[in-house]
């Protein structure tokens, strides 16, 4: 099964899609994990990338484009922060056919919430908030790594990326709802909760 899960910035795709891999056994790709661990190693890919993110603004669809191509498996994958552009979906349409594409659905009050009060850990990447909250005070509770604030998930941050979410990702559900392959899931509630309803949406 190859999928997209597709949403705002704080949609909970990251937790879903680990929970989905797990689960169906699919390769978890998240295009925002990829660059953050380019920019912490500082590589070429990650330098061209910096200044971007941390202004709340996308990377340019080429650069995003090739890495993509190189981590995209040939089997079955959940694709997470990818596509965000019209050019990145049609690009995703010639290499390879997507079954389903999850929309999680979470209002902008709901979103400026949950990302002002995430957390995640720098060295498993995982995400604490309103939800989930760590067991010890802001340890994580798999590897004991103090947990950070994104440097995207700053006020000011946080509604550029949502201006960006609705100027050029929104469109992508036109997109996928004319392909028919879209699936809208109500993404606001309890995390299991809503990890039934996009087991459901996917199964149905
Ligand atoms: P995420 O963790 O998915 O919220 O992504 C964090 C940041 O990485 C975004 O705000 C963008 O700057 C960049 N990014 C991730 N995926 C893409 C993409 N498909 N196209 C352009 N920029 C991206």
């Amino acid at each position: 099964m190859r999928l997209v899960i597709l949403g705002p910035p704080g949609s909970g795709k990251g937790t879903h899609s680990k929970i989905l891999s797990k689960k169906l056994g699919l390769k978890h790709i998240s295009t925002g994990d990829v660059i953050r661990e380019e920019i912490k190693k500082q590589t070429d890919f990650g330098k061209k990338c910096r200044e971007f993110v941390k202004k709340g603004k996308l990377v340019p669809d080429e650069i995003i484009i090739s890495i993509l191509k190189s981590t995209l498996p040939d089997d079955d994958f959940i694709l997470d922060g990818f596509p965000r552009t019209l050019n990145q979906a049609k690009m995703l349409d010639t290499i390879t056919n997507i079954d389903k594409v999850i929309f999680m659905e979470v209002s902008d009050d709901e979103i400026v919430s949950r990302l002002s009060s995430r957390l995640q850990c720098p060295r498993c990447g995982r995400i604490y908030g309103k939800d989930i909250k760590p067991r010890s005070n802001n340890l994580c509770d798999f590897c004991n790594t103090k947990l950070v604030r994104r440097n995207d998930d700053k006020p000011n941050v946080i509604k550029q990326r949502l201006r960006v979410y609705h100027k050029t990702t929104e469109p992508l559900i036109k997109y996928y709802e004319k392909k028919g392959i879209l699936k809208h899931v109500n993404a606001q509630g309890d995390v299991a909760e809503v990890a039934t309803r996009v087991y459901n949406a996917i199964i149905s």
